[in-house]
């Protein structure tokens, strides 16, 4: 039986890329050296790390006036790092409230003296739809705050926020690489990589070269003007992690890109949210329009059947179905490297376990 991992992140990778990992990892390219072993500075890595960053603005089309960094620390470290070097002119942003990790950006942004005005929320319908500005956005905010895939509630911005002149900072962790977006209609972009990207330890800052350089006496570690100038190797890096997001990379243009990425993650979920939308046993709770291709909650409103459904699961080798302990009941993870076939199983077990519940 194949073995799917539905989690929502360190996530499920393409086969092929932990098979060529697997292969090259005691010589990388005939060096006689791992590429765990490889120095930062060695010509080999440089073309490692040149190929990941010509790869990523291929397939995002990401326009020259924007650098591309690699950083560590998550997407969490960004939620700091990014009002400190763009929230410079008044230390004042807006933030939309589609659920935890945006508040967790609130959080953060405040501890480092950001005033954050809440622009509209998700609250009052338990993050179940996407909170859009409830007024014309002030124009004198540093940014304005989104979480484009809201991981844990499912929701999805399809329709981008109209901030006026005002840039707008995307926490693209969770759907980064599932479908093509405009990168000009964007500040900045950040995205763990351990979701559709690769190994944790990397993340991703796609910032408008404009916007950065203003910030005074940075920790340097936290300085994008810093990271842009020493090409992300102002310490080293995390050299595995580029290596096989990299990989993921190249693996990305061969399957077409992100325009077919997109459609296969559209059949992925729609095949999901047919099936929960017809059962009478399951529900996915949020409005249509704002659902997430990349994370599916559903439940069953009882959580001792919820808990039948994902020990059974796990026993047909669906694997990771429990969802965050914040919402309950399930959550399927459907990446980029999830293939149709496990969705399938998914809905073929959902559907048998129904069945026999209520026979
Ligand atoms: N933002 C989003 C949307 C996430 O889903 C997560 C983690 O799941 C984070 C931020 C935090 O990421 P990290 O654990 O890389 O700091």
């Amino acid at each position: 039986m194949t073995t799917y991992n539905f989690s929502a992140g360190p996530a499920v990778m393409p086969q092929p890329v932990i098979q060529q990992i697997q292969a090259e990892l005691p010589s990388f390219q005939g060096s006689g050296m791992s590429i765990m072993e490889l120095s930062h500075r060695s010509a080999l890595f440089d073309q490692v790390i040149n190929d990941a960053e010509a790869d990523l603005r291929d397939l995002m089309q990401i326009p020259d006036n924007y650098r591309v960094l690699f950083f560590q620390g998550g997407g969490t470290l960004q939620f700091t790092a990014a009002p400190l070097n763009l929230a410079t002119n008044h230390h004042h942003i807006g933030l939309l409230d589609s659920g935890h990790w945006a508040s967790r950006a609130a959080e953060e942004a405040q501890r480092v003296h950001t005033q954050v005005d809440i622009l509209g929320t998700g609250a009052t319908n338990q993050f179940t739809a996407l909170p859009y500005p409830d007024q014309p956005v002030n124009q004198a905010l540093d940014y304005v705050h989104l979480t484009t895939n809201n991981t844990i509630e499912g929701t999805t911005y399809t329709k981008l926020p109209d901030t006026g002149n005002v840039p707008l900072v995307a926490d693209m962790s969770s759907n980064f690489l599932g479908q093509p977006y405009n990168v000009q209609d964007f500040g900045m972009i950040f995205a763990g990589a351990q979701k559709n990207l690769g190994p944790a330890g990397l993340t991703i800052v796609i910032v408008r070269d404009d916007l950065i350089g203003h910030a005074k006496d940075l920790p340097s570690m936290l300085d994008y003007q810093l990271f842009a100038d020493k090409r992300s190797m102002f310490n080293t890096p995390p050299v595995f992690a580029i290596y096989a997001a990299g990989l993921v990379l190249k693996w990305l243009k061969a399957q077409g890109g992100l325009t077919v990425m997109a459609k296969r993650n559209h059949d992925k979920a729609a095949l999901l949210y047919d099936f929960l939308d017809q059962s009478t046993l399951f529900n996915n709770p949020v409005k249509p329009a704002d659902r997430s291709l990349m994370n599916v909650p559903f439940v069953t409103g009882n959580p001792a059947i919820d808990a039948r459904v994902i020990a059974g699961a796990t026993d047909h080798n669906l694997l990771n179905l429990k969802g965050h302990r914040l919402v309950g009941g399930m959550r399927a993870s459907l990446y980029n490297a999830m293939p149709k076939a496990g969705v399938q199983a998914l809905v073929d077990y959902l559907a048998d376990f129904e069945a026999i519940y209520k026979k």
